[in-house]
């Protein structure tokens, strides 16, 4: 469990400045959706809470500490990303293993781990197929719960259901948000998609061009939102 604290973060690749400078406070157990335009820099964003981007300037906490230096293996934090990367010759129970195995984790200590995200992720009757034989949804899952297993401080996804087709898209938004109500562990959640925004987030932080340009509970930026941007872009009535 965890609360996340941008301060002054900033961003630039070369000459580009990506992220002038944002803060943010992130309670613990909260499900924050950051939502805008392609290109706008959610995933750079998301990428430098994990560890997988520098930061240009500012810090990151995690529950006060401060991370912004720290490899991202050492951060507590769990990335799920829209491309499974599942292992194809590994089962759906030594998946979900193998971060366990990698953190030199007890064998009957990893195995009840698994057999409880498996049990959270309605993945007990599919423990013993291949990645190959199960669905786009199920694979979704798979990995999922190969990140629930470190029981990590928070969850990190970017777009993960961009890859699936739209039916299975409202299935998997329901259990994502069924699994935060599980857990009550804090998730970030990236999307360009306004709908997925609106039907799972606590509260929604509007970006556009690096910048915020509101955050608030959906019904917030519904029914006052801050400028026309966030007015069109969540589709508020006129
Ligand atoms: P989003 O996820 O919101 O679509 P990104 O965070 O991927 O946006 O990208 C934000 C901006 O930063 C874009 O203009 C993108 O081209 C640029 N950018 C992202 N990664 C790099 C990189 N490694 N080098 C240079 N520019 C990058
Ligand atoms: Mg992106």
């Amino acid at each position: 469990m965890g609360s996340i604290a941008l301060e002054k973060v900033a961003k630039r690749f070369g000459k580009v400045e990506v992220i002038p400078q944002i803060d943010l406070e992130i309670e613990d157990g909260e499900f924050v959706v950051f939502v805008g335009p392609s290109g706008c820099g959610k995933s750079t964003l998301l990428r430098m809470i994990a560890g997988l981007e520098d930061l240009s300037g500012g810090a990151i906490r995690i529950s006060g500490k401060d991370i912004s230096a720290l490899p991202p293996g050492d951060r507590g934090l769990a990335m799920v990303f829209q491309s499974y990367a599942l292992y194809p010759h590994l089962t759906v129970a030594e998946n979900m293993m193998f971060p366990l195995r990698m953190a030199k984790i007890d064998k009957a200590v990893a195995e009840e781990k698994v057999l409880k995200a498996a049990e959270a992720l309605n993945l007990i009757d599919y423990l013993g197929r291949k990645p190959s034989e199960l669905s786009g949804g199920q694979r979704q899952r798979v990995a999922i719960g190969r990140a629930i297993v470190r029981e990590p401080a928070a969850f990190l996804f970017d777009e993960p259901l961009s890859n699936l087709d739209a039916a299975l898209r409202v299935n998997m938004r329901l259990e994502i948000s069924e699994l935060h109500e599980r857990l009550k562990t804090t998730m970030i959640y990236v999307t360009h998609d306004q709908v997925e925004a609106m039907t799972m987030a606590d509260r929604i932080v509007v970006l556009q061009r690096g910048n915020i340009e509101q955050v608030g509970t959906p019904l917030t930026l519904y029914n006052t939102p801050a400028n026309r941007f966030v007015a069109e872009f969540i589709g508020s009535p006129k």
